[in-house]
């Protein structure tokens, strides 16, 4: 348990100014209370101290806890549920952490206009069983949509498993309500289809972690329920045959709705922790996923099917059975989770042009072993973005060293390919080290005006996305 953080004067006229403004509001400022809110998923950060968390129920809330704030220069960490892989959401020291998942209420949905109005606390899967019995589907999921709520989504701009077809979160938002850092209230886009009317803010926002602007409600478009899904599964040799072949999918112009791959060492990990019955001396699996229904999705296995051949499959499996098809699915789901199982799990999210995923593949294996750490491989093929994860014992003093210096090479290598450091996880801390180097000075001197026109006095999730001054 850490120590309680000494109470500076300005910290405590805070927290008083906000009791006075907000009598109602829960906030809490115990370590034993916060230190839940301190971390997210990437335990191997270090998180700060922060001054208190606070639970807003409403636009009024955030309003008038970034009003004061402002006023204070005080610092504040939105979050959503925690799930986040890049350190978004870790507490800040001194800063108050700002848990929306008490705004939890989906507003309205309209069949008229295939939209959902959203509050950002709701969790991914519940928004999707709510449009469902409307007979409506949100596409976005990301593998964590059990636990991971719509505002991290939209600040994260998430992937997940149906991108292929459907692309990401940031396709699907029509328009967001937004607290500023002084505490006033803009809304972007809205109900129309079509709206060119200035610059797109809708967009700046989503994917923007927190860094901009607390995001409090959402409009999201629908569409109609998809035909229930066929799946197959295609095992390899290889894992860059299996790269290979999702990349020929994709060149032959097919647009499953999943495409995941999964190489020996994560299957080996799921069945281990789930019992799948994977073939446990393929070198890599592909599942494949079609909604296209009835003779249509037939036709899109078939044609999976002979590029799965052509690029050398061992076998191929289709799943007659909507129940087992469901398990397969939790079963990649679960791989992150599997192979924390085997020890100290550290995963990467890297993409390439779908083209060049052989070369990426190979070169993880390659710098993999040549830096002796065991890894395992599993992701979104179809997008050409991975998921390399390194397994460690817990108890090595080194992992955090090792770990650092073969990510740097497998960053060289997706870089030099044409690729991106972070497809879907976001850029937190973890990759903040690595933006200049992608982007750029000029584009990172972009970014940091407008941070400044937005949040002149950088209180908004600070030490996130940005390089270290
Ligand atoms: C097992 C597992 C599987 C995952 N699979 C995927 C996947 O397939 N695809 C994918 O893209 N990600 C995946 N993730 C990562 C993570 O779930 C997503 O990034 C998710 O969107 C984070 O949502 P959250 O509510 O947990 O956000 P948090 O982790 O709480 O926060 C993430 C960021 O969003 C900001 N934020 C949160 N709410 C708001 C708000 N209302 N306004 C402004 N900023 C806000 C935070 O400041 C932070 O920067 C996975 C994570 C796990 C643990």
């Amino acid at each position: 348990m850490t120590a309680p953080l000494a109470a500076s004067t300005s910290a405590s006229a805070f927290l008083a100014d906000l009791r006075a403004a907000l009598p109602d509001l829960r906030v809490v400022t115990d370590p034993a209370d916060t230190e839940a809110y301190r971390w997210d998923e990437t335990e191997y950060m270090q998180p700060g101290r922060p001054l208190g968390v606070a639970f807003p129920t409403s636009t009024s809330d955030v309003s008038a806890i970034l009003r004061a704030a402002s006023e204070h220069g005080t610092s504040v960490v939105p979050r959503g549920a925690g799930t986040g892989l890049s350190g978004g959401a870790i507490a800040v020291e001194g800063a108050l952490t700002l848990v929306m998942t008490r705004m939890n209420r989906v507003l309205e949905i309209s069949e008229a206009d295939q939209l959902v109005v959203t509050q950002p606390g709701v969790i991914n899967a519940d928004l999707g069983k709510a449009v469902l019995e409307r007979g409506l589907f949100y596409p976005p999921d990301p593998a964590s949509f059990e636990t991971c709520s719509i505002g991290g989504n939209l600040a994260e701009n998430s992937g997940g498993l149906r991108c292929v077809k459907y692309g990401v979160t940031r396709d699907w938002v029509n328009g967001l309500e937004v607290v500023l850092a002084d505490g006033s209230v803009i809304r972007t886009g809205g109900r129309t289809v079509k709206d060119v009317m200035g610059y797109d803010l809708t967009q700046l926002f989503v994917g923007s972690e927190g860094t901009l602007g607390v995001i409090t409600e959402a409009t999201l478009r629908l569409l109609p329920t998809p035909a229930p899904k066929l799946t197959m599964l295609a095992f390899f040799k290889t894992v860059v045959d299996a790269g290979a072949a999702a990349a020929g999918m994709m060149r032959s112009g097919l647009v499953p709705v999943t495409l995941e791959l999964m190489d020996q060492f994560t299957m080996r990990a799921v069945d281990a922790a789930l019992h799948v019955g994977l073939d446990p001396d393929a070198g890599a699996m592909l599942m494949i996923e079609s909604d296209a229904g009835g003779a249509a999705a037939e036709a899109e296995l078939d044609a999976a099917t002979l590029a799965s051949e052509a690029a050398g499959a061992l076998s191929v499996v289709r799943s007659s059975d909507p129940a087992e098809a469901d398990w397969l699915r939790e079963a990649r789901r679960k791989a992150h989770w599997s192979l924390e199982q085997a020890g100290v799990a550290r995963m990467e999210d890297v993409g390439v042009p779908r083209s060049r995923a052989p070369e990426l593949l190979a070169a993880i294996e390659r710098i993999s072993t040549a830096h002796q750490l065991k890894v395992g491989v599993f992701g979104h093929a179809g997008d050409g973005n991975y998921h390399p994860t390194f397994v460690m014992d817990r108890d090595d003093p080194e992992a955090a060293r090792r770990i650092d210096a073969v990510r740097a090479d497998i960053f060289t290598a997706v870089l030099a390919l044409g690729g991106t450091i972070s497809g879907e996880h976001g850029t937190g801390v973890a990759k903040r080290g690595y933006l200049v180097r992608q982007r750029g000075e000029r584009y990172v001197g972009v970014m940091r005006s407008v941070k400044q026109a937005l949040d002149p006095l950088g209180i908004l999730n600070p030490g996130k996305v940005f390089p270290e001054a």
